[in-house]
């Protein structure tokens, strides 16, 4: 597995290969993908649970194109770029899942779930729930995860609550694979819209989602220190 910035990162050459990889490890109990881009790398580092749950994840990947610069900057192979809506993209077309949504906003979920059953038929669509539930009705949202028995769970509630989850669906589902999606359903419901190919491959993508959602604008904070991780570390290996 290629290592990079104390991540033991997927090997995966795409999405062709991943998918099959998720499709031969569905029913030997539940597994989960990490899209780590990074600010969850910084968070991780500083959030004990969050680290944990990487660390312990079987398949990490680099979303996006902050941890590919990394690698180049520290000389090392970079990790092949796999965004969480690419991956759901191309598993759902490849086909052949049980699908659950969980997370967003409830109409943006539902609308998600709609969108997305008639452009992928080819899976069985079990349901969805929205990603606001209290602590209270927690348990009745994973009961009914258990339940129908999806066996791939994608929980959109950003980090570390979709991580919280997928952390105890490791625990009650026999199988499956879960993966961490973060703000994909508001892309699939239409309400924020992808960058243009051409921005997503200038590594820009961040920057045009900051622009649809200024809130997002107090959360850059990450960037400085990441490129100070990425350095020390240079520095480090001389
Ligand atoms: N979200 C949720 N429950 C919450 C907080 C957020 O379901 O308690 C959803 C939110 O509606 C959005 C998604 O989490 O759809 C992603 O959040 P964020 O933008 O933080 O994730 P990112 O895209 O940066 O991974």
């Amino acid at each position: 597995m290629p290592k990079l910035m104390g991540i033991s990162f997927a090997d995966v050459t795409g999405y062709s290969d991943l998918a099959r990889q998720l499709a031969q490890h569905k029913s030997d109990g539940f597994k989960v993908v990490v899209t780590l881009n990074p600010e969850i790398w910084v968070r991780a580092t500083r959030e004990s649970e969050l680290g944990a749950h990487v660390a312990q994840a079987e398949w990490v990947v680099a979303d996006g194109s902050g941890l590919r610069l990394a690698a180049r900057i520290l000389g090392e192979p970079a990790p092949a770029k796999i965004t969480g809506v690419d991956l759901v993209s191309h598993l759902l077309r490849v086909g052949g899942w049980k699908v659950m949504l969980i997370g967003a906003a409830p109409p943006v979920v539902a609308e998600a779930f709609r969108l997305l059953k008639d452009d992928y038929p080819n899976n069985q669509w079990l349901g969805f729930h929205h990603g606001y539930y209290g602590l209270s009705d927690r348990e009745s949202v994973i009961s009914k995860i258990v339940e129908l028995a999806p066996d791939l769970v994608l929980v959109g509630m950003g980090s570390p609550k979709q991580d919280d989850l997928l952390a105890t669906l490791r625990q009650r589902l026999k199988g499956g694979i879960g993966i961490g999606v973060g703000g994909c359903f508001d892309v699939f419901a239409g309400k924020f819209e992808r960058a243009p190919r051409w921005i997503q491959a200038i590594g820009m993508e961040w920057a045009y989602r900051v622009a649809q959602d200024p809130k997002r604008l107090t959360r850059l904070g990450f960037i400085p220190r990441f490129l100070f991780a990425v350095l020390k570390e240079k520095v480090a290996r001389r």
